[in-house]
């Protein structure tokens, strides 16, 4: 799919918007063909929301899903969020350009590195087929922030549940 093609934004019934100002526009006609996940790696969901949405943190990401499993969108996917950094991943480079970035909500290894709850990979998993049903998303492309920035970057961590979405063929994992 070449963007401009979808102007819609995705919006699910238990989603809330919570606009960030922190993005640009994607390069012309780039495809969006990979997702990100993240964790938050923050004290609580409410410093991670706040961040996420202040202008001076200059991060972003398309979407945060709560521990409880409700999710914000803050940026609309058809625009780039800046969650990935300097990003590289086999012969790619610059993952903000046609990836969606999710965060999850979770302490991280700083903060108290805990279990995903299943109400929240629930959310995900139901995210991610949605974005599938509407993007050409390669799960070979789905990957968590350390793999496209080993140096800087240890989200989603150990505890995520690749296995949840490689059953589903939502992700290879390399
Ligand atoms: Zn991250």
């Amino acid at each position: 799919m070449i963007l401009g093609e979808d102007s819609s934004n995705v919006i699910l019934f238990f989603m809330i918007y919570m606009p960030s100002p922190n993005y640009n526009d994607r390069p012309a006609g780039m495809a969006i063909t990979s997702l990100i996940i993240h964790y938050t790696g923050m004290k609580s969901a409410e410093d991670a929301l706040q961040r996420l949405c202040d202008p001076h943190s200059q991060v972003s990401a398309h979407y945060t899903i709560h521990e409880e499993g409700t999710v914000y969108q803050h940026v609309e996917t058809r625009y780039r969020a800046w969650h990935a950094g300097l990003s590289k991943w086999k012969d790619l480079e610059n993952f903000n350009d046609f990836s969606i970035g999710i965060e999850l909500v979770n302490p991280g290894y700083e903060h108290g590195y805990r279990d995903f709850p299943n109400v929240q990979i629930e959310s995900l998993l139901k995210l991610i087929r949605d974005l599938y049903s509407i993007y050409p998303i390669r799960p070979d492309l789905v990957l968590g922030h350390s793999d496209i920035a080993p140096d800087r970057k240890r989200d989603p961590g150990h505890l995520f549940p690749w296995q949840r979405l490689i059953q589903e063929n939502l992700a290879i994992r390399p």
